[in-house]
């Protein structure tokens, strides 16, 4: 096994980071919210639309043949790049519409309009855990005020791992999904998959995961994770705007019935009824997003030549170094402090004194950009007792010297504003 540190060369394959912003550098630590895309990316999505555009899967003619084949080529890429079938991809908008059509199609089956075997009764309980960004806790809020099942959280511990023991406790009989995040996109923690998947297995219930903050940086594999189903978005992974997707076991997209309805994902239609086409057709009602997902087709080649392995190697170089230099920094907290445990390149935290929104200032105008804001997961900011922080999120092109131009900056923050000794 080789000692040596992985780097990669990729800076000029993103065009967008040879800018200067105030007249430095554009230091871009803010992946965790949308990452850059490679030029590869924007030149698939040019090339289809000025080449061969044209509708997916309704059209005789030359073009129509050749955007459907691109399409369900980019199906094939991106299933087979997160270890499913293309028959297990269901293409979305997003990681939000995914989640979204999950918790509406279990609730059109509680509505009779689906098999009971994902129908849930009033006192039926979906676990959710405390780190979850908002898109993976207000549909199953919305899906427990519709059906009357009960909604109950997994908590954090201080340190910011998941409490497993609580875990096992709330797991039981009543319940009939377990939906969590595999990267807390705050914590940058990843959660203990296999352990959330055995307790939901014996439960017997089905288990949804938010791969938003896994997918781009670790090996990623559907089929061995376990879950029943997996949203990811394809903006987070180098590709475009407007796509992502959601994964699922072949038995569960099968039975679980259609959240959207409309063209493209019927075989007979009468003014009375209407019978739908099998998965992943049946949940791709309207125009699909053809251009984003060959777009998105090839983020995941540029990260297969890159090999994951290697992506998610060089990404805990960076977060250790970040970590590292978060910890030396007086005045800042960092949200999720655990040694030990496995991370992506996300760090969250809190300078004491200043307001996340003064040091995302203060750091912007020295070209780093950075969150700040409660990142979509308001009940973990109130867990650490707060309303705002400040995530630094990595991703390939993420260079140790902009970690360090980053931490430098990061340390003037409080004598700038006069707090501290
Ligand atoms: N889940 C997590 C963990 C996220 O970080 C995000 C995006 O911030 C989402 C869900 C929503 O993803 P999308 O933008 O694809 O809807």
């Amino acid at each position: 096994m080789s000692s040596t540190p992985t780097t990669f060369d990729v800076r000029a394959d993103f065009p967008i980071l040879s800018q200067t912003v105030h007249g430095t550098p554009l230091v871009y630590l803010d992946s965790g919210a949308t990452s850059q895309k490679p030029q590869v990316v924007l030149d698939a999505e040019v090339d289809f639309l000025t080449r061969a555009n044209s509708a997916v899967h309704r059209g005789a003619h030359t073009l129509a043949g050749e955007a459907t084949e691109l399409f369900e080529d980019a199906r094939a890429t991106v299933s087979g790049f997160l270890g499913a079938r293309p028959e297990q991809l269901v293409w979305t908008s997003g990681a939000t519409f995914a989640l979204n059509l999950v918790a509406y199609a279990i609730g059109n089956a509680t509505a009779g309009r689906g098999p009971s075997r994902f129908a849930l009764a009033p006192g039926d309980e979906i676990v959710v855990t405390e780190t979850e960004h908002h898109a993976n806790l207000i549909p199953w809020q919305e899906l427990a005020a519709r059906t009357g099942a009960v909604l109950r959280s997994i908590p954090v511990r201080d340190d910011g791992t998941l409490d497993t023991d609580a875990a096992a406790s709330l797991i039981g009989e009543r319940t009939r999904v377990v939906a969590f995040t595999h990267v807390s996109n705050v914590l940058g923690i990843v959660n203990p998959v296999a352990e959330l998947v055995a307790l939901a297995r014996t439960a017997g219930a089905l288990t949804v995961l938010d791969a938003c903050q896994s997918a781009p940086h670790l090996p990623f594999d559907f089929d061995a994770l376990g879950v029943d189903l997996a949203a990811f978005s394809g903006h987070k992974m180098l590709g475009p705007y407007g796509v992502g997707g959601l994964l699922g076991r072949s038995d569960v997209l099968d039975d679980l019935p259609p959240f959207l309805t409309g063209g493209s994902m019927v075989t007979t239609v009468t003014l009375d009824e209407a019978h739908f086409l099998a998965a992943p057709q049946k949940f791709e009602a309207g125009t699909q997003p053809v251009s984003q997902a060959i777009g998105l087709a090839a983020a995941a080649r540029y990260l297969e030549g890159l090999g994951m392995d290697a992506v998610h190697d060089r990404e805990r170089t960076l977060e250790r170094r970040m970590m590292a230099g978060l910890r030396e920094i007086e005045g800042v907290r960092i949200l999720g402090d655990a040694s030990g445990v496995e991370r992506v390149g996300i760090a969250s935290f809190d300078v004491e004194g200043v307001h996340a929104h003064d040091v995302g200032q203060f750091l912007d105008d020295r070209g780093v950009a950075v969150r700040v804001g409660h990142h979509c997961a308001k009940p973990l900011h109130a867990r650490f007792g707060l309303t705002a922080s400040v995530r630094a999120s990595t991703s390939v092109f993420t260079t140790d010297d902009e970690i360090d131009v980053f931490l430098d900056a990061l340390a003037g923050v409080r004598p700038f504003f006069g707090v501290g000794a």
